[in-house]
C-alpha cells in the first residue's frame, strides 16, 4: 500500500467491468474507490447501479425478449390441450415495464447494499474526471467537487447510444434503448432504425408483444456476422410480422400532432410514413467526453472517443487504465469486460501475466429466431484461408415442439472446418436457445477441437443440438 494515496485503485464508472475490478481489488484487501454517475437521457431517462447491462441492457432486454417467446407458445399451449389460453390475446405493456423495473431495482438494490456495507469500498454517487494522473474530481448533481488521489486509476465509463447529427431535434423526437425498458406508454407502430445487435433484438420482442415494427437498415443485417446467418434471421422476422425497409435512413423526422413524421429516400424517391415511436439503434458512442482525458495525456481516437488502451489495458499514462465498451476495438460484450477486470487485477496485484483474448469469444444474438455462434464467420473465413481450403458443413433442422402448432421458417446450424487439420474455426446455430447451445461449443472451438472430434460424439436425442455434433452435409 502507498500512504502517499488515499487509495490503492479508483475506478470510474461502476458497470460490468468497473465493479468487477471494485469486487475483485476489494478481496484482495486494497483500499478501493469508485465513482457512478449516470447522466439521464435526453427524455430523462435515468437507472440505478450495475451500469448498462442490468439497467438498460442485457437484462431487461432479456426479460422483454423472453416474455416474446412467452406470447408465441401460447399457439403450442392452445394446440396441446391447455384450456382457457387465448394465442390472439393482447399483451399490456405496462404490466411487463413493472415487472422488467421491479426485477432490474432488486439488482440495483443487491449492488447498493454491497457498495454501501462492503469494507474497504467507498463508493461516490459522483461524476468522476480526471485531474492529474494520481487525482481524480467527484461532482456531485448540484455541481460540488471533491477530490481524491489514487495509486492506480481505472477507467470503465462504458457507452452511450448514438445520434445522428444531420436530423434537427433527433434526440427528443426518437427514443434509445435507455429509454425503452421503463418507457411508460406503449410503443405502439414503432421504426427501429439500424440492423445490428440492438436494433433486431428491439423490432424482435416488439413485434412478439403485437406492435407493428418496421426496421430501416442503412446497408447489411448484423455487419461482421455471419451473412447468410443475418439474411435467415431477417427472412424468420418477416415470417414474424416485422417489416425491412432496406438501403436508406431517415432523411427527416417532425412531430405530427405527437406522432412522428418520418421521410426517406429509396431508389430516388422520396417516401414517408407516421410512426408513434422512432427507435435509434445505430450504435454506441463511448462515454468519455468530459472526462479530463485529454488535460492528463490519455490517448483517445479523435473520432469514435474511444480509449487507446495496449494489451494489458494500460493507456497512455502508465497508472491509468482503460476496460470495456469505452475502449478502442474491444467487444462491447458484459462477459469480456467483467474478463477483462478480472484479469487486470490478477495481473496488478496476483503476479497474473494472462491479458484478455478477444478471440473465439462466443455470443448470442436474441432475435425471435436466436443466434448464437463463435469464430469465424463463413465470409471471414473464406477471405483469409480461401473457400478451397474449407469445409462448410450445415444442417437444416425443425425443433420438435414446433410441430405442436406447425411454426413457420426452420432453424439452421453451420460448422467451419480447415481441410489441412480438420480444425473447426466457425460455429453459427439459429435456432432455439441458442445461448444454452453455443456456450458449450465455445469450449470445443476454444480447445481447437477437430470435425473428427464431433463425429466421435454421441448426440443426445431428442435435441436441437444433436444437429451439430451429426453434421455429414458439405456446402
Ligand atoms: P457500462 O456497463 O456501460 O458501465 C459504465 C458506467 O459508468 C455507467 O454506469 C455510467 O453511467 C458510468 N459513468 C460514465 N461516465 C462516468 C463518469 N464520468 N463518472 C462516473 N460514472 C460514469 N452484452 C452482452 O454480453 N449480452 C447482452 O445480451 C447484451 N445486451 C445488450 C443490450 C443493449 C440494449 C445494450 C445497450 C447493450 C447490451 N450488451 C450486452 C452490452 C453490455 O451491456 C455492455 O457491453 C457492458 O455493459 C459494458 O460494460 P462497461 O463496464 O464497459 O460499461
Ligand atoms: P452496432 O455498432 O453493432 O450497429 C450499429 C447499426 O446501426 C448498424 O446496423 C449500422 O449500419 C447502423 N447505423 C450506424 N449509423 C447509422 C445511421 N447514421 N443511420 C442508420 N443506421 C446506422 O450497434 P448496436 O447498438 O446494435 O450494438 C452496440 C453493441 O452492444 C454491439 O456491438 C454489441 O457488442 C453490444 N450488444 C450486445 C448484445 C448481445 O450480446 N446480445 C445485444 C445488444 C448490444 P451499417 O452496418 O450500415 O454500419
Amino acid at each position: 500500500m502507498n500512504p502517499q494515496y488515499q487509495y490503492d485503485i479508483f475506478v470510474i464508472g461502476g458497470g460490468s467491468g468497473g465493479l468487477t475490478v471494485v469486487d475483485e481489488a476489494q478481496k484482495l484487501g486494497k483500499r478501493v474507490g469508485l465513482a457512478d454517475y449516470i447522466k439521464p437521457s435526453p427524455h430523462g431517462t435515468q437507472w440505478g447501479t450495475g451500469g448498462t447491462c442490468p439497467n438498460v441492457g442485457c437484462i431487461p432486454k432479456k426479460l422483454m425478449h423472453m416474455t416474446a417467446l412467452i406470447g408465441e407458445i401460447r399457439h403450442e399451449l392452445t394446440a396441446t390441450g391447455w384450456q382457457g389460453v387465448d394465442p390472439h390475446s393482447k399483451h399490456d405493456w405496462n404490466t411487463l415495464v413493472n415487472e422488467v423495473q421491479r426485477q432490474v431495482k432488486g439488482i440495483n438494490k443487491a449492488n447498493d447494499d454491497w457498495l454501501v456495507t462492503t469494507n474497504g469500498i467507498t463508493y461516490y454517487n459522483k461524476l468522476g474526471k480526471l485531474k492529474d494522473d494520481h487525482t481524480i474530481e467527484l461532482i456531485d448533481k448540484d455541481g460540488q467537487s471533491e477530490f481524491v488521489t489514487a495509486e492506480y486509476i481505472v477507467i470503465a465509463v462504458g457507452s452511450r447510444p448514438s445520434f445522428p447529427t444531420d436530423i434537427p431535434n433527433v434526440k427528443l423526437l426518437t427514443i434509445t434503448s435507455d429509454d425503452l425498458f421503463s418507457l411508460k406508454k406503449a410503443p405502439g407502430k414503432t421504426l427501429v432504425v439500424g440492423a445490428s445487435y440492438v436494433a433486431l433484438e428491439c423490432a424482435g420482442f416488439l413485434t412478439g408483444l403485437g406492435y407493428d415494427v418496421t426496421v430501416m437498415v442503412r446497408s447489411i443485417l448484423l455487419r461482421g456476422f455471419d451473412q447468410e446467418m443475418a439474411e435467415r434471421i431477417g427472412e424468420f422476422m418477416k415470417i414474424q410480422g416485422t417489416k425491412f425497409i432496406r438501403g436508406t435512413i431517415p432523411t427527416s423526422i417532425e412531430d405530427v400532432d405527437g406522432k412522428r413524421l418520418v421521410k426517406w429516400v429509396l431508389n430516388g424517391q422520396e417516401q414517408s410514413d407516421i410512426f408513434d415511436t422512432v427507435l435509434l439503434a445505430i450504435g454506441r458512442s463511448a462515454d468519455t467526453q468530459n472526462l479530463g482525458l485529454e488535460q492528463v495525456g490519455v490517448q483517445t481516437n479523435k473520432e469514435s472517443g474511444k480509449i487507446i488502451a495496449n494489451d494489458a489495458d494500460s493507456t497512455s499514462v502508465s497508472n491509468i487504465f482503460a476496460i470495456g465498451d469505452c475502449v478502442q476495438g474491444r467487444l462491447e460484450l458484459t462477459p469480456t469486460a467483467i474478463m477483462c477486470g478480472k484479469r487486470l487485477i490478477k495481473r496488478l496485484y496476483c503476479n497474473g501475466n494472462q491479458i484478455m483474448e478477444y478471440s473465439d469469444v462466443s455470443t448470442t444474438v436474441f432475435t425471435p429466431l436466436e443466434y448464437g455462434c463463435v469464430g469465424y464467420s463463413e465470409d471471414a473465413a473464406i477471405k483469409k484461408f480461401g473457400k478451397e481450403n474449407l469445409k462448410i458443413f450445415t444442417s437444416e433442422f425443425t425443433p420438435l415442439f414446433w410441430n405442436f402448432a406447425n411454426r413457420k421458417g426452420t432453424c439452421y446450424a453451420k460448422l467451419i472446418v480447415k481441410k489441412e487439420d480438420d480444425i473447426i474455426i466457425g460455429f453459427h446455430y439459429l435456432g432455439p436457445d441458442a445461448a444454452e447451445v453455443t456456450q458449450g461449443f465455445g469450449v470445443v472451438i476454444k480447445l481447437k477441437a477437430k470435425k473428427n472430434d464431433l463425429d466421435n460424439v454421441v448426440g443426445i436425442h431428442p435435441s436441437v443440438a444433436e444437429e451439430i455434433v451429426q453434421m455429414q452435409t458439405w456446402k
